[in-house]
């Protein structure tokens, strides 16, 4: 089955005990876990016309996971017939699809709905949220789901709204654009880029690719699982098998080797593999070198592609990387003066990340009416366990600053979630209307953050030319510094205390 067609009919005003905002997999996995535990009188709301949240919105030509699929799934809904080692979008979006139906979802779904904003009132212990089909709910709890890789970003290039061709983002692709035999330039060579040109190269007149920081690019293990592997997986005990190397190898490539740079210098070991392929992929060496990042591996988020380096090779694709001055209506023009004429500009440029009004993605207003933008400015992005901050009683964010370790999403939904739902039973056990993370729990917690800094990779000097999106306004980098289990085992340990329930 898939999404239920928007129903324009505006919710109406109502109390509720939850909101959720989002309905990818954050919101999904959230969702579940409240409906386990006996909170039945909830909303989903999503912007979007279907679940799946980066995988519906997300449907550039190659688009796909980069995380092994048995751990991009959740631990209570493993599945066995992935068609691929490394998943495609289209199959990720069905994945979601079929959570709502197994778990009985769907009737708790709303469509086609934004939250512009929600707004803490100290009289009744409640949110009152206005959503964009004009309604206004009053929950009791707000659990923001909404992602953190959601809004996409224009570039800050003069001309850019001024193309008269066909313009498109990759995180709003455009499926009636034709590009067969155009004349095409992507702007952005970061993961979304390193997935769609290999893609488009063989069916566009000229594709220009402009690159401003090179991306580190390793070989991806994505092959079919056909019939007997798929088979073999349900044989007792292959599953959680797999999914344990999948896990720790994950857990090695990421969490560890960035987190834990001090200790397991493995990133340079990677690094000389990553210089070996590109040596490998690319034919002409000039074109290489400026494939080839002058940054650590780890600064910024890689990429793993078979065929992304190779295509330069071909002889309709250029690599560009002279600074782009302006986008004209004929095309992009680069600082040398140069001119190149296309009929379709691609903007592979990525998202709002670790902007103070991007989590969340809408206006939300704590106590005396401060908005978290102002807090996060203010107190530098921060989030007790990623989940919560002080003066924003009973809300709850799912990715919130240092709740994403750059792992598999599903084990850290599993934990930020499990997290959620110790403090809503302890607030029913305690009947309290009114749950707020204490100022003195929030300040240990950052300070355990930062204490972990020295033996991470984004302090290397090179991370300052990377223009990488995991570090603030403020230079701190907001990922949660900690292995997976640690995250697991947090969520499950920490002091209830750490909160302050009345009401
Ligand atoms: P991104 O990593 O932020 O990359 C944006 C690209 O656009 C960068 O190459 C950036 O260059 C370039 N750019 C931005 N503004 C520019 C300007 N004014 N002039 C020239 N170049 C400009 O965005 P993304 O590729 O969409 O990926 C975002 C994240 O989404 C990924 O890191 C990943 O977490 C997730 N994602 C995952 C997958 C997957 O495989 N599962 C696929 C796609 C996305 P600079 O590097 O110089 O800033």
């Amino acid at each position: 089955m898939t999404s239920t067609p928007h129903d324009p009919t505006p919710i109406g005003d109502r109390d509720l005990e939850v909101l959720i905002v989002g309905a990818g997999f954050s919101g999904i996995g959230a969702a579940i876990s409240l409906l386990r535990e006996g909170v039945d009188d909830l909303l989903i709301v999503e912007d979007g016309q279907a679940v799946g949240g980066t995988w519906h919105w997300n449907t550039y030509p190659g688009v796909a996971v980069d995380i092994p699929s048995f751990s991009y799934q959740f631990s209570f809904a493993q599945r066995t017939d992935w068609s691929r080692s490394y998943a495609k979008g289209a199959e990720l979006a069905r994945y979601a699809e079929d959570l709502v139906d197994e778990h009985g979802l769907r009737p708790f779904l709303r469509f086609g709905r934004r939250v512009l904003r929600a707004v803490w009132h100290e009289d009744d212990d409640r949110y009152a949220v206005e959503l964009s089909d004009g309604s206004t709910l009053r929950p009791r709890f707000l659990v923001s789901a909404c992602g953190v890789l959601t809004q996409p970003r224009l570039p800050d290039i003069p001309g850019v709204a001024d193309f008269a061709g066909t313009t498109v983002h990759t995180a709003r692709w455009d499926h009636a654009v034709d590009l067969a035999g155009q004349r095409v330039a992507v702007i952005g060579t970061g993961a979304s880029g390193v997935q769609l040109i290999p893609e488009i190269a063989p069916d566009v007149a000229s594709l220009t690719v402009f690159q401003r920081t090179p991306i580190w690019c390793f070989p991806k293990p994505d092959v079919p699982l056909p019939a007997p592997v798929r088979a073999g997986l349900r044989l007792p005990g292959a599953r959680t098998a797999v999914r344990a190397l999948s896990q720790a190898f994950v857990e090695v490539t990421f969490p560890i080797a960035a987190h834990y740079h001090a200790w397991f210098p493995l990133t340079h070991v990677m690094e000389r593999a990553g210089r070996r392929w590109i040596a490998e992929q690319v034919d002409d060496p000039e074109v290489a070198a400026r494939l080839t990042p002058a940054y650590g591996l780890g600064c910024k988020r890689p990429s793993f592609h078979n065929s992304y380096l190779a295509t330069y090779n071909r002889p309709n694709v250029h690599l560009e990387t002279t600074p782009i001055a302006e986008i004209t209506p004929t095309g992009v023009r680069t600082s040398d003066g140069t001119e190149h004429e296309i009929d379709v500009l691609v903007l592979a440029t990525g998202f709002k990340v670790m902007e103070p009004d991007n989590l969340p993605t809408f206006e939300l207003r704590g106590v005396d009416g401060v908005t978290t933008a102002a807090y996060f400015a203010e107190h530098r992005l921060r989030a007790y366990e990623g989940v919560s901050v002080p003066g924003f009683p009973n809300c709850f964010m799912v990715f919130g600053p240092y709740g994403y370790n750059g792992s598999s999403y599903f084990a850290l939904i599993e934990a930020q979630v499990h997290h959620i739902v110790r403090v809503l039973r302890a607030a029913r056990r305690r009947s309290a209307t009114r749950v707020e993370v204490t100022r003195e729990a929030d300040d240990r917690f950052f300070a355990g953050m930062l204490r972990r800094r020295h033996r991470q990779v984004f302090w290397q000097e090179s991370c300052t030319g990377s223009n990488s999106y995991y570090f603030d306004e403020h230079g701190d980098v907001p990922l949660r510094p900690t292995t997976t289990v640690s995250s697991a085992l947090a969520s499950r340990t920490f002091p209830l205390d750490d909160y302050a329930f009345s009401g």
